[in-house]
């Protein structure tokens, strides 16, 4: 490697502006990893707990309601109300600062049926609270399990429908730059 490549790796690595490719934050802790892993398999996967039934999310080391510590995964229902949306207009984070150029970047909280309130990446801009809706999770550009709500009319019942959506949303690739490093 000459030193005009090591000074680029280095540029790339301190510089996150200057990347032909920007992606969505990675960091987990290892609970977010294996929320991760439990939602490969399936439409949406939360922590149940197998002492009272409480379903939790975000998940944590202990059941929210009981303290118990006997927590697995378990699918769960996707429907869910949508509470509020909110627009993102500015991030600090350059995978968001490139996909903000053009519109803003909507997040919403639903409230599940299964029980726990989650924030979720809105997938459509019509969507208005109080709507009914369906989470899923997806893997992102990083590799990572996020939450994506949809329109309840919306199809979202088979891997390769909730791929297109992502794909619509631009989540599963990484944001370009022209000339990047
Ligand atoms: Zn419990």
């Amino acid at each position: 490697m000459n030193l005009r490549e090591k000074m680029q790796r280095r540029l790339k690595l301190s510089r996150p502006s200057l990347r032909a490719r920007a992606r969505p934050p990675k960091q987990r802790s290892p609970l977010g990893a294996q929320f991760t892993a439990a939602n490969l398999p399936t439409a949406l996967a939360l922590q149940c707990c197998d002492a009272c039934g409480h379903v939790q999310y975000p998940p944590t080391e202990l059941c929210g309601q009981c303290l118990d510590d006997s927590l697995v995964y378990r699918q769960v229902g996707t429907e869910g109300t949508l509470l509020a949306t909110t627009a993102l207009n500015h991030s600090l984070w350059e995978y968001y600062k490139r996909r903000l150029t053009q519109n803003p970047w909507l997040i919403g909280s639903i409230a599940l049926d299964a029980g726990p309130v989650v924030l979720a990446h809105i997938g459509e801009n019509t969507l208005k609270s109080g709507e009914r809706v369906n989470v899923f999770s997806h893997t992102d550009a990083s590799q990572q399990a996020v939450l994506v709500a949809v329109a309840a009319s919306t199809d979202m019942s088979t891997p390769m429908a909730r791929r297109n959506i992502v794909a619509g949303m631009a989540l599963d690739v990484p944001a370009h730059k022209e000339g990047g490093l």
